[in-house]
């Protein structure tokens, strides 16, 4: 079957057209804080001392092409996808149920339900809880149907540090600034307009979220002033996407927040009697600020636990009353083991945490096939494609990690589960690969251009704030849910990983057709 759907494009440029192009896009993306940190390697110590350098972030120099129809569908079912995820995170028995499907191989898991196991103990004294989210996609076409329109297919769901919402917004600015400055030239005319660049409200939209779930932990009860916590990774590379969030929450909200390392959380902060978290600033030790919020942008990955003390960390922050972003059960309810179990066929999962029927009937359109490894029927079935050297080259398999770089591909999975032992096997899901239509772009990265297929991902990023009363299964009320922006990520059609940060893709926004 054709995979062709796209007119041709981008256009070839000429060297004055193309050196035009890549200043405006260098002076705009450093101007704008569309940048990163520069890996360590490529600076020398001695040159960079403090680091204080920034350089652009990866970026197609075109938005990508990408069918309207598949946009509004995406960014037409975030609320629903909100509410399906703030269901099951706030159903601890029906996740309770999964996970201890996985506790016995996957140590990872395991921690986080002990930390959940470990405060429920005591009592939650927080019921609010703040979500950030984002559901990826990739365009589908359905290989059975030559003529069927394209459509999207989920890719995964993310609960924890979905990241790119601060970027995304400037390189959506980056192409209609570009395009209004003639960077693009006339034969494109008809294609990229202002009416086909939507603009990605991601910063302000994800800023209000972290707004509102300061707003909803209410009054100070200690009687210092109220801040956020960015928990972050130390050294991070992506610090611009998290500081734009964090200066319009400081700008339009008026609410301070501070960076704060994971493996500092023990040291600067403590717990009143009342499990009121309390942070002191090092550069400030004489202050106290009452914190509503914790916002992880680390904890997501075993890499960031380097020991008992980083456990005892998080244990610390969910024990407290801050607001959590996201709480361990809605970090636990993005593993893609929740994904697996509601894309099963006739499964009555879907339907029970989404029971308005036309929302769930959006939402199963969007699923994959994704099959279970252990021994349930489907499972020895999906057991024999993937370590079939043939078959296996539809699939992808997953284990319960985030932030890229963790899947098996292809004909490489009968070679890997052949060095696992079969018992470690239900820890993985394995997912059919999306095959997108074929399309080209030039990616910008590194000072390189790089002209050829690519593979977009459609990011769509939701705010979903709740309520659940202590000891209850269920949503007791929903006080935010909205869709709030996009993020196109797009990488060489040769590498099978998408992640920007991971080192493979670039951030893009769409070109609707
Ligand atoms: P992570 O949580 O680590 O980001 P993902 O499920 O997003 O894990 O997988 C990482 C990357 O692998 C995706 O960004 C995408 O490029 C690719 N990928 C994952 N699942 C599929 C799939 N079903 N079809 C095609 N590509 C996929
Ligand atoms: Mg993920
Ligand atoms: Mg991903």
């Amino acid at each position: 079957m054709s995979r062709e759907i796209y007119p041709k494009y981008p256009p070839d440029l000429n060297e004055e057209q193309l050196q035009y192009l890549i200043t405006n896009v260098k002076d705009w993306s450093i101007a704008n804080g569309l940048a990163v940190r520069p890996v360590p390697s490529w600076v020398p110590k001695e040159q960079d001392p403090v680091g204080s350098l920034a350089v652009t972030a990866p970026v197609t120099l075109f938005p990508s092409l990408f069918p309207r129809n598949c946009f509004e569908q995406g960014l037409g079912i975030q609320t629903a996808y909100n509410e399906l995820y703030a269901a099951i995170a706030s159903n601890e028995t029906w996740l309770k149920q999964i996970v201890e499907e996985l506790v016995e191989v996957d140590d990872f898991i395991a921690e986080l339900w002990k930390v959940h196991q470990a405060v429920k103990k005591d009592g939650y004294v927080q019921g609010i809880t703040l979500g950030l989210f984002r559901s990826d996609y990739m365009v589908h076409l359905d290989p059975a149907h030559s003529a069927a329109k394209p459509t999207i297919k989920q890719v995964e769901f993310n609960t924890i540090a979905s990241s790119f919402g601060g970027l995304s917004t400037q390189v959506s600015k980056l192409h209609n600034y570009l395009l209004s400055v003639d960077a693009y030239p006339e034969e494109t005319q008809s294609t990229i307009k202002t009416s086909s660049l939507p603009p990605s409200t991601s910063v302000p939209s994800l800023a209000g979220g972290l707004a509102a779930g300061h707003q909803a932990y209410g009054e100070s009860r200690s009687g210092s002033p109220l801040c956020v916590i960015f928990l972050v990774q130390d050294p991070e590379r992506n610090v611009f996407d998290q500081r734009h969030l964090e200066y319009t929450l400081f700008n339009e909200h008026q609410v301070r927040a501070f960076r704060v390392p994971f493996n500092k959380i023990m040291s600067h902060t403590r717990l009143d009697e009342k499990r009121t978290l309390l942070y002191t600033p090092p550069h400030a030790p004489n202050k106290t600020w009452e914190v509503s919020l914790v916002y992880f942008r680390a904890g997501y990955s075993p890499d960031d636990y380097s020991g008992k003390t980083d456990w005892d960390a998080r244990l610390h922050i969910e024990r407290s009353a801050a607001v959590k972003c996201p709480s361990i059960l809605t970090h636990l309810a993005g593993s893609k083991k929740v994904q697996q179990v509601l894309a099963t066929p006739n499964s009555p999962h879907l339907a029970r945490f989404l029971p308005d029927k036309n929302k769930a009937a959006e939402v199963l359109k969007t699923f994959a096939p994704i099959y279970p490894l252990d021994k349930s029927e489907a499972g020895q079935e999906a057991c024999k494609l993937a370590q079939n050297a043939e078959s296996a080259t539809r699939y992808v398999l997953k284990p319960q990690r985030e932030g890229g770089g963790n899947n098996v591909y292809r004909k490489a999975i009968p070679k890997f589960l052949k060095e696992t032992p079969e018992s470690h096997w239900p820890a993985y899901i394995l997912m059919e690969m999306i095959e997108p239509p074929a399309l080209t772009n030039t990616i910008f990265r590194n000072g390189e251009v790089q002209k050829g297929g690519v593979i977009g991902e459609l990011g769509v990023y939701g705010v979903c704030l709740w309520k659940t009363k202590s000891g209850e299964d269920g949503v007791q009320e929903m006080l935010e849910n909205r869709q709030a922006g996009y993020l196109l990520r797009t990488k060489g059609d040769q590498s099978e990983e998408g992640g920007v940060a991971a080192g493979f893709g670039s951030v893009d926004s769409v070109c609707l057709v």
